[in-house]
């Protein structure tokens, strides 16, 4: 029997974190976002540079399943919290994930990201903080009288007032891998 080769898709905050990333015989990928990201000279850089040498591949996912990621966070109400760049790399996950010859492991510490990923059934693991250990649904309250929205909106049509997030809809998730 074949094991299956483990790769990991990392974001931003995996090579800001400076922190030595060694996945043993794994590969590591990033998207082309990602690396336009790290500006030149800096820590980041440097980090960076040392991944590429150690193989980090960089790729870029195809436009269908970016859309698809963003109709996906959009649901779960991440859309907002999530720049093109988390996007890409949610949707070149789920791109790599369909090829099925390979476990791949999002590799983030950006919890808008965990929850997308969790919602496509995409695993994670999170470098500094415990990854979430519920899977959740952002909602929307008015400062003012109170009353809740489904959809991300700035001003309250009722009262004026400011609208801020809450979170909503907690449910327990099974497949976290930082599990204490
Ligand atoms: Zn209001």
């Amino acid at each position: 029997m074949k094991t299956m080769k483990r790769k990991y898709i990392i974001d931003t905050s995996a090579i800001f974190s400076g922190k030595p990333i060694d996945l043993g015989e794994s590969e590591i990928i990033t998207t082309l976002k990602v690396s336009d990201e790290i500006t030149a000279g800096g820590r980041d850089y440097q980090n960076f540079q040392y991944l590429k040498e150690k193989g980090l591949i960089i790729l870029t996912p195809t436009k269908n399943v970016i859309k698809e990621v963003e109709k996906i966070s959009n649901k779960t109400g991440d859309k907002n919290r999530l720049s093109d760049t988390d996007i890409e790399l949610i949707a070149l996950a789920l791109e790599l994930k369909r090829k099925g010859d390979s476990e791949i492991i999002i590799l983030t510490d950006d919890y808008s990201i965990q929850n997308v990923a969790n919602t496509l059934n995409l695993k994670f693991e999170s470098i500094n903080q415990a990854g979430i250990t519920k899977r959740f649904k952002w909602g929307y309250r008015c400062r003012g009288c109170g009353k809740k929205f489904k959809d991300s909106i700035k001003i309250c049509p009722i009262c004026g007032a400011e609208i801020r997030s809450i979170v909503s809809n907690k449910k327990i998730i099974n497949n976290c891998s930082d599990k204490k």
